[in-house]
């Protein structure tokens, strides 16, 4: 893709992030004069990152014996059904840890 802006560079996929949240995204730069263009593909995907980023609630742990235990809002445990007493699965994953009420 040539650069609309100066039409001598080419643009080129870069990933940026963004300075006040941290979050990564993908950008297409020319590397002639620098102009940064966002397609509207990498658009949503960023949207969508925010999405999640204003969904997410931020929990504290706390010690409870040996463990440690999470607090999850009230609001989160009638939307999965979730109660004391009741059973779940806790798995591991690359970014965190996953718990899937059963
Ligand atoms: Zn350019």
């Amino acid at each position: 893709m040539k650069c609309p802006i100066c039409s001598k560079g080419t643009m080129e996929k870069r990933k940026d992030v963004m300075e006040q949240d941290g979050i990564e995204f993908e950008a297409f730069q020319c590397n002639e004069c620098g102009e940064e263009i966002v397609t509207m593909n990498q658009l949503k995907v960023l949207a969508g990152k925010y999405r999640k980023l204003r969904k997410a609630k931020e929990v504290v742990f706390a010690k409870w014996g040996n463990s440690l235990a999470v607090r999850i809002p009230s609001e989160i445990a009638e939307a999965y059904h979730i109660s004391e007493g009741k059973h779940g699965i806790l798995t591991k994953e690359k970014e965190g840890i996953r718990i899937i009420p059963s």
